[in-house]
């Protein structure tokens, strides 16, 4: 409850014929949650489209049916809250959700860059987490571009190195699902 999912999205309706970049095994492998017990991370990375936000929501759904604690953030809010959290009480709120939870999603990491206090503050947060809450993190950004829109090469090699230490990558390439099935309104003729 109160996980801040944007909206809901499920792993039954995740469609493995239209996502090739994963297999059915890693799904199942990745629905039994044990990877969440093992602090493990995932990063979903891939272009626009591709259903790393409905992979990271379904995943994180799942998980709290299964009694976990789990919070989302896109990187801009969570950015928003580590820069408030002293002032704002709704951001102090939020941050303590996220320090208790087994899971934290981040997502859209890469999207708009990060200013370099923000660097530091998500710096600090994935150090603090590492130890007991499990991350995954979409992102349209190969690790070599994490340098460029944090702006700082150590900082994105020290980010990153924590990131990986336990974690499994999964690129996903492809088409989008939303430009394959377009919806249209107007009738034609
Ligand atoms: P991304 O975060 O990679 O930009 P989304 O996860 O937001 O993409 O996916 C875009 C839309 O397409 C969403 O409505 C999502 O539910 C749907 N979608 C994407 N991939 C799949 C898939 N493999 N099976 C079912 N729906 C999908
Ligand atoms: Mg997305």
């Amino acid at each position: 409850k109160d996980a801040g999912f944007p909206y809901p999205k499920y792993l039954k309706d995740f469609d493995l014929s239209f996502c090739q970049s994963i297999t059915k095994k890693q799904l199942n492998q990745l629905s039994e949650l044990t990877w969440i017990d093992g602090l493990y991370n995932l990063i979903l990375s891939g272009p626009p489209g591709v259903g790393k936000t409905h992979l990271a929501i379904a995943l994180a759904h799942h998980a709290c049916e299964e009694g976990y604690k789990a919070s989302y953030a896109t990187m801009q809010s969570l950015m928003q809250c580590l820069r408030t959290s002293e002032i704002d009480r709704r951001s102090r709120a939020k941050m303590n959700r996220i320090q208790k939870s087994n899971l934290l999603v981040i997502d859209e990491v890469g999207y708009l860059p990060i200013a370099p206090t923000e660097g530091n503050l998500f710096f600090q947060l994935i150090s603090e987490l590492q130890e007991q809450t499990s991350i995954i993190i979409t992102t349209n950004k190969g690790f070599e571009e994490w340098a460029e829109f944090l702006d700082d090469a150590a900082l994105a090699t020290a980010i990153l190195d924590r990131l990986s230490y336990r974690c499994d990558r999964i690129q996903m390439a492809g088409k989008s699902y939303r430009l394959e099935n377009r919806k249209t309104f107007l009738e034609e003729g």
